[in-house]
């Protein structure tokens, strides 16, 4: 069997690192490391005005940006498929058609859509459209027949859902649909990177978020102003390492070359926590620290993003012939859902023998 990714984001925001760390920098290594046979980025945004109805031009503006964050983190246009969800139409027909076989009540137990609901207030007034968007989901995976989803562990339930969708569609029609596997970061700090004020979850729509594009003087002012751990008061107090943001960011980004080449008086982050733990390390000397780590990481994406911001209209391109390459295959997938569906009434003429 092929192997197939598919992954994205929704154009709600600049691309953040928590993105990065989550899937972004593991979709540029599985892009090169050429195992896959096919591999699809989808700028989600569609999905992004389920709950954006009233700002289609947030959308709008962020597909560009998206697309820069993609370039300049790496993805490469001649080996990942890069496109735009509604660009898709197919995508909108299968999620009709996947909305027969979710119940509301399974979709009401989704727990991320739950935490959604509740971070949005939504309350009574959740949008059909954002309440069943992980059906849509399911068509965005199940069109690419993808093998592998890499992403953050906020999408587990998202999988489980779409696994589901694909087995009670197997079972019912036909084997038309492929199963396809999550890809959670191997890094447990990647899971699900903190926000810099210490929230569970670093998004765009908590303005927590220290950004791929930041300038270097934004990514410093940000760490230096991060949570860290509340009693630690004095320089000579012990600190918590464990759910320390500073300290979680350090295992998502930092390597044995960093502390050789900046902070050399430790041999690696063990020794840090350590003296992190027994006191007598001040938060500020930390943070400069991890704000070297990220400015090492950063620099060459930013860099890059500078480049592509010039050539524009070649990044229209790669998003226009994405999206037609896209089209043709999800056109694919929903022929044999409807001939799985019966429903492809003038394939043949069986319909005339009645
Ligand atoms: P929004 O607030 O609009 O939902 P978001 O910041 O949650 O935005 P998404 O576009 O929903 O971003 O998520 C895109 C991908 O990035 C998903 O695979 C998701 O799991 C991953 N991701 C998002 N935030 C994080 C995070 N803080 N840590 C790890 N992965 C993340
Ligand atoms: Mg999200």
């Amino acid at each position: 069997m092929k192997k197939i990714i598919l992954t994205g984001d929704r154009p709600t925001g600049r691309l953040h690192v928590g993105h990065y760390v989550g899937s972004l920098r593991r979709r540029v290594e599985l892009q090169d490391s050429g195992e896959y046979d096919k591999i699809f980025i989808m700028i989600a945004d569609a999905q992004a005005l389920t709950d954006n109805a009233d700002h289609p031009e947030k959308v709008r503006q962020n597909i560009m940006e998206v697309a820069l964050d993609y370039l300049s983190a790496g993805l490469d246009p001649d080996k990942s498929t890069i496109f735009i969800q509604s660009m898709v139409s197919e995508l909108t027909e299968l999620t009709f058609y996947y909305s027969n076989l979710v119940t509301v009540s399974r979709l009401q137990r989704n727990p991320t859509v739950k935490a959604e609901i509740a971070m949005r207030n939504f309350e009574a007034s959740i949008p059909v459209g954002f309440f069943t968007y992980p059906i849509s989901q399911a068509a965005d995976i199940t069109a690419f027949k993808a093998t592998t989803v890499p992403v953050g562990e906020d999408q587990m339930p998202m999988l489980e859902q779409c696994r589901e969708i694909v087995h009670k569609f197997n079972s019912v029609y036909g084997e038309a649909l492929v199963m396809p596997n999550i890809l959670l970061p191997d890094n447990k700090a990647c899971l699900r990177l903190p926000g810099i004020d210490g929230k569970a979850k670093m998004s765009k729509s908590l303005g927590n978020c220290i950004y791929l594009s930041d300038t270097e003087q934004d990514v410093k002012k940000k760490v230096m102003s991060m949570f860290t751990d509340p009693n630690h008061l004095r320089v000579e107090d012990p600190g918590r390492t464990e759910g320390n943001p500073v300290f979680i960011y350090l295992e998502a980004f930092s390597r044995p070359e960093h502390f050789a080449q900046f902070w050399p008086e430790y041999a690696g982050l063990d020794e840090l926590k350590a003296h992190y733990e027994r006191g007598g390390l001040g938060d500020v000397k930390v943070k400069k620290f991890l704000n070297k780590v990220l400015q090492a990481e950063l620099a060459p994406i930013r860099a890059r993003r500078k480049e592509w911001e010039q050539r524009l209209p070649e990044v229209y391109e790669i998003l226009k012939k994405g999206s037609m390459e896209a089209q043709a295959i999800a056109a694919e997938t929903l022929k044999d859902v409807k001939a799985a569906m019966k429903i492809n009434y003038f394939d043949d003429e069986a319909i005339l023998r009645m």
